[in-house]
């Protein structure tokens, strides 16, 4: 089976400290609250894993957490929270825009979104940046068990819609979005498919 064994392995705060054994890693990204966290815990089969990403000194930095074979879910710093402006630039500009841009291993990004809400400015400028990288990008739309049948669907084609308008049709081509519950383990076995796939699990 997919993701069984995942672990802590490593907290990221400069280039230098990046796992040099990597075989393939998918990087994830999201405003903060959107569910981030407990979808990396349901994809690696634990429970609380990903809270570490959540401790002090750890918030603004990647957290590594590893599967077999030396692949690796990333958890990248969740943004909208951010004390003060200056702060997130620099960050981006030393450690989140070089890794996402040059970052061998790197297989894709996933965006994690609340079903609820549309993109955000900063998850569209992370799409928007990300796509120049040529590598895939899987949305995941979590807390779906927060809405019906039919609200899910429509949701899912605006979404969809929303990531095509971001680029162009080769963009639109490496681009899939599909949906997702943590509460209820809705759409995991899906979401595990392709970042398997990617990571050639
Ligand atoms: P993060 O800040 O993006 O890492 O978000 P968390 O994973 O900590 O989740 C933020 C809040 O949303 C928490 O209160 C979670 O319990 C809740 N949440 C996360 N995933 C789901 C889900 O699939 N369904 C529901 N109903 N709530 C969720």
């Amino acid at each position: 089976p997919l993701f069984q064994k995942a672990v802590f392995h490593t907290t990221v705060a400069r280039l230098g400290d990046l796992p040099v054994d990597s075989c393939g890693e998918v990087a994830f990204a999201g405003r903060s609250n959107a569910g981030k966290s407990s979808a990396i815990n349901t994809l690696a089969n634990h429970t609380r894993l990903a809270y570490v990403s959540k401790t002090p000194g750890r918030t603004q930095h990647l957290n590594f957490f590893s599967l077999s074979e030396g692949r690796y879910l990333v958890d990248l710093p969740g943004y909208g929270f951010a004390k003060a402006p200056g702060d997130i630039r620099s960050q981006w500009d030393a450690l989140l825009a070089p890794y996402l841009r040059f970052r061998e291993p790197l297989r894709g990004l996933v965006l994690i979104v609340d079903c609820r809400s549309l993109l955000t400015e900063l998850d569209e400028q992370m799409l928007a940046w990300f796509a120049q990288t040529g590598k895939p990008v899987h949305v995941l739309m979590t807390k779906v068990d927060k809405l019906t049948r039919a609200e899910q669907m429509r949701a899912l084609q605006a979404m969809r819609e929303s990531v095509r308008a971001l680029g162009d049709e080769d963009f639109a081509q490496r681009c899939s979005v599909q949906l997702f519950s943590s509460l209820k383990k809705i759409g995991v076995d899906a979401a595990k498919k392709v970042l398997g796939a990617w990571m050639g699990l």
